[in-house]
């Protein structure tokens, strides 16, 4: 993917409007304390710092050369000492005194600073994954995680970085610049003119540097982005890139986004390369002039157009405050790299909460209550949209297409039809992971757009073709959902009970009790050290304990052996029972008793009826029963006789 091709986010992103005063505006006022605290501190603690240079330009011509009144600015003339040898023990101790000042309140400074930032950025982090968590399943279709992941994990780094170092060096810079502007005019404002003549050089190029470089950073975060994606569809996928011998193209697609990553960064480390030295240069330029003219001054008089007078103690103080402002200076360009990166940053954060949600609680939702389990489908027509970002009404085609039906409660209700019929997105809008595009879909009577989702979601269970299992122990997985403080204690005896008994019905209990810790045996990420049967059970045993009124089972009984088809089976029919169930199954002869069966072609119900009634009626599902039945037609015996084997077989023969 290339800059250009947009992803969902950019749209929101370019409206979001200054994105680092939302950013405090949002979060920093909750923390202000702390960003406070740390802004005295830092600033007590550099104003210290330029006590030292002061004291000794002072202490020079006072105590030493003997030739000016020992004052200082601040101090009333009454607390300092007169006599010559206390003087020196006073500019000791306050030179001891503010060094000590400052290392107090650096340390006071980085405790305030740092919890300022990190809180904010665990704030922004947690909002951030809590908004992605309720974005339309149609974002996750876009496959744009690596660009999620990089929100949560880069950009709030990011903003820690900046709201801790840039926020506080500009503070100290500021003070630095301010205070020493300050000293320097107090003693000798001619000299300290010389001086400062290189600040507002600085502050033009530090300009033109922020303009040049500000268009490349906003590039930089989005090849990030890119960059992230490609590794973590790499991960995702690594079975498959195995199984295909695709390393090579997925490492030259990896190495791709990567050398995107490096030259964008090169592009901005090129001008950062200039920028530093550049400030360097010039500050040191300050220091130079100040160190030609204060000499040429104490030599022979004050040059050119100047008039007072230079004493050594002040040169002095000029030439340490001078060398002083180097350091702060060159941090600029750090400083506006933090500014950059954080804005940018805040822009991508603000740019995903800012995406909206279709699909969520209407205002005045319901919450269903206790289901009966009657589910009506009212001329349901559904499309996928390319994009998360186009209207569904604009949908290019309907994969559901006008399909209306009705379940009372505790029926089954099979789906039948080839891949692609659209089975499985009708049964996801049940669930609302999408929203029906005309039509609606009623439970009990109530359209479910017009219900709270967490009732609509609880009363549905949902077991898919896809298991996923939580990185975490079995019990775990199979009490996932209820948790500590709602209302139950997970550690509960009874809680325990009911996940064994959950497992005992879906026929799981045996083999979890086999391993070597039960239930607490704890499963690797996805689940892989389990088959796919055993990860189907818990799956069905996690049903189990939700106990909802509806049921919606997706290929469940697809890519297992035999006997555990065959538990699966007894689980699923003992769970069906008493519950409103939609079942889509592959394999026929485990819907035979369905209530209904609707045959799906196209997005459309093509057949509806018992599976004595279609049989009768002789048309696709007949077709399909005849051929998983092996009784084909016109074919020669003996090849209807391998099928027959074949299938026989595999229903209800060997145990391997
Ligand atoms: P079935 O379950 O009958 O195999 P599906 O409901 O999975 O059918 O798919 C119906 C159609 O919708 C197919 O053409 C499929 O390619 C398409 N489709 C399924 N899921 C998505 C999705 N997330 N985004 C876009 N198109 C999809």
């Amino acid at each position: 993917m290339t800059a250009e091709e947009e992803n969902v986010f950019d749209v929101y992103r370019d409206q979001v409007d200054r994105p680092l005063s939302r950013l405090f505006r949002e979060y920093g006022t909750d923390e202000l304390h702390w960003l406070v605290l740390g802004m005295v501190a830092n600033v007590v603690a550099r104003v210290a710092s330029l006590v030292p240079p002061v004291v000794l330009g002072v202490a020079v011509d006072a105590v030493f050369a003997g030739d000016g009144a020992y004052t200082l600015p601040l101090l009333p003339d009454a607390w300092l000492p007169t006599e010559s040898a206390a003087q020196f023990r006073f500019s000791a101790a306050l030179i001891v005194g503010s060094f000590l000042t400052t290392a107090v309140f650096t340390w006071v400074y980085g405790v305030a600073a740092n919890n300022f930032a990190h809180r904010v950025m665990h704030a922004v982090r947690t909002d951030s994954f809590e908004k992605m968590q309720r974005l339309d399943m149609t974002f996750f279709d876009d496959k744009q995680t690596g660009e999620v992941m990089s929100v949560l994990n880069n950009d709030a780094s990011n903003l820690e970085v900046f709201l801790d170092n840039a926020l506080q060096n500009s503070a100290r810079l500021g003070v630095m610049i301010l205070g020493i502007a300050a000293v320097l005019f107090y003693y000798n404002h001619e000299l300290a003119l010389v001086t400062l003549t290189a600040v507002p050089l600085m502050v033009l190029f530090t300009l033109w540097f922020m303009r040049a470089v500000e268009p490349r950073y906003v590039e930089q975060r989005s090849v990030v982005g890119d960059l992230n994606t490609a590794l973590e569809n790499a991960l995702s996928g690594v079975e498959l890139v195995k199984t295909s011998n695709t390393e090579d193209h997925e490492t030259d697609r990896v190495a791709n986004a990567s050398y995107d990553y490096f030259r964008q960064t090169m592009s901005i480390l090129r001008l950062n390369y200039l920028y530093r030295p550049g400030m360097e240069f010039l500050a040191g330029l300050a220091f130079a002039v100040t160190f030609v003219v204060g000499g040429v001054w104490l030599s022979a008089g004050p040059p050119g157009p100047f008039t007072s007078t230079l004493t050594v103690g002040t040169f002095i103080t000029f030439v340490f405050l001078t060398q002083q402002f180097v350091a702060p200076l060159a941090e600029v360009s750090n400083i506006v790299d933090q500014y950059e990166n954080a804005k940018a940053s805040s822009e991508r954060v603000f740019g995903l909460m800012d995406v909206p949600v279709r699909i969520a609680d209407d205002e005045d939702a319901v919450d269903l209550g206790e289901v009966a389990g009657r589910v009506a489908y009212d001329d349901v027509s559904f499309g996928y949209t390319e994009t998360p970002l186009e209207d569904p009404a604009d949908a290019d085609e309907y994969v559901v297409d006008g399909v209306s039906f009705e379940a009372e409660p505790g029926e089954t209700v099979a789906l039948v039809g080839p891949t692609g019929a659209g089975k499985s997105t009708l049964l996801k809008l049940l669930l609302r992971l999408y929203d029906v595009t005309e039509g609606e879909i009623r439970v009990d009577g109530h359209d479910i757009r017009d219900v709270t989702l967490e009732s609509l979601r609880s009363s549905v269970g949902y077991v898919s073709q896809d298991t996923y299992l939580f990185d975490g122990t079995i019990a775990e997985n199979i009490r996932y959902g209820r948790f500590a403080g709602v209302d139950h204690d997970v550690e509960s005896e009874e809680l325990r009970e009911r996940v064994i008994e959950a497992a005992k019905a879906a026929e799981a209990h045996a083999f979890i009790d086999a391993l070597p810790e039960g239930y607490d045996t704890r499963i690797g990420e996805r689940g892989v050290k389990l088959s796919g049967g055993q990860r189907q059970r818990i799956a069905i045993a996690r049903t189990v304990l939700q106990d909802p009124a509806i049921l919606v089972l997706d290929e469940a009984t697809s890519a297992v052996d035999t006997e555990t088809e065959m538990l699966i089976q007894r689980s699923l029919d003992r769970l069906s029972e008493e519950r409103t169930t939609f079942a889509i199954a592959h394999r026929l002869s485990t819907i035979r008793d369905a209530d209904t069966i609707l045959v799906m072609e196209d997005g459309a119900v093509v057949e509806r009826g018992t599976h004595e009634d279609l049989i009768d009626a002789d048309g696709l599902y007949a077709k399909l029963w005849g051929v998983q039945a092996g009784e084909i037609e016109g074919l020669p015996e003996e090849f209807v006789e391998k099928a027959r084997e074949r299938h026989v077989d595999r229903g209800y023969g060997n145990d391997d």
